[in-house]
């Protein structure tokens, strides 16, 4: 009994060094636009990068404020410019899967969608080295089989309560408003690093960090701001 006892912890050892366990607070297969915190933490999170430029002008300003945040890649700008990719990883920042083409998901069969998603999670795997786990949707909704394969593919839906609007070329001032009248505790941000126009979105966050940080806020990543919720029906 006690031989068997022991092959038995020798054994689940023998699989914590082969598979180690990472804590994620994230759910598989969870939607979240929020969580429920009176901590003052708030997610920024930046979609359709990296790109060569404004990639490297965010990351300069979130360090400048000690600020952690979320890249909800496209794989095939990943591809093309992965340095930034990399840079934000080294900084403290994490990667989500936001497909690899960026598809309309209306216009898709679900086998094509496996292919979107599957493909980019391994360029981000290549990067982190780790498996990715936050999936956000391009332009913010799939069908349910979707959200029933990312689930599966061990995803959880990252979506926001926060849309600075920047991705439809209003100035950096409504940007600025966007975010200061909306953001709260637990607030999950939609920035946009990748716009094909003239973009704001830089100029609006050399306002909207000194602002928030000055109001007490701490910016961090998604999976850390999910674990400031008691559990995944904390979610609002
Ligand atoms: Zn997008």
């Amino acid at each position: 009994m006690r031989r068997i006892k022991r092959t038995a912890l020798l054994l689940f050892a023998l699989l914590l060094a082969l598979f180690p366990w990472r804590a994620s607070a994230a759910t598989e297969g969870a939607v979240y636009r929020r969580v429920s915190t009176e901590e003052k933490v708030i997610a920024l999170t930046f979609d359709d990068g990296p790109h060569p430029r404004v990639t490297y002008e965010v990351l300069d300003l979130l360090a400048a404020y000690g600020a952690k945040a979320t890249f909800f890649v496209i794989g095939k700008n990943l591809e093309e410019y992965g340095e930034a990719a990399e840079r934000a990883v080294s900084e403290g920042h994490e990667l989500g899967n936001h497909t690899y083409t960026h598809p309309h998901l209306s216009g898709i069969g679900v086998g094509s969608f496996e292919g979107e998603l599957t493909r980019n999670g391994a360029l981000i795997e290549g990067v982190t080295g780790e498996r990715c786990r936050l999936f956000r949707p391009p332009e913010g909704s799939c069908r349910s089989e979707m959200l029933a394969l990312v689930g599966q593919c061990g995803y959880a839906t990252v979506l926001w309560d926060v849309d600075t609007r920047d991705w439809s070329g209003i100035g950096t001032a409504a940007i600025v408003k966007n975010v200061l009248q909306n953001a709260r505790e637990g607030s999950i941000v939609l920035f946009h690093d990748y716009v094909g126009r003239e973009c704001h979105t830089v100029a609006a966050l050399k306002e909207i960090l000194p602002r928030l940080s000055a109001a007490g806020y701490r910016f961090v990543t998604v999976s850390e701001l999910l674990s400031y919720s008691a559990s995944a029906s904390d979610v609002e």
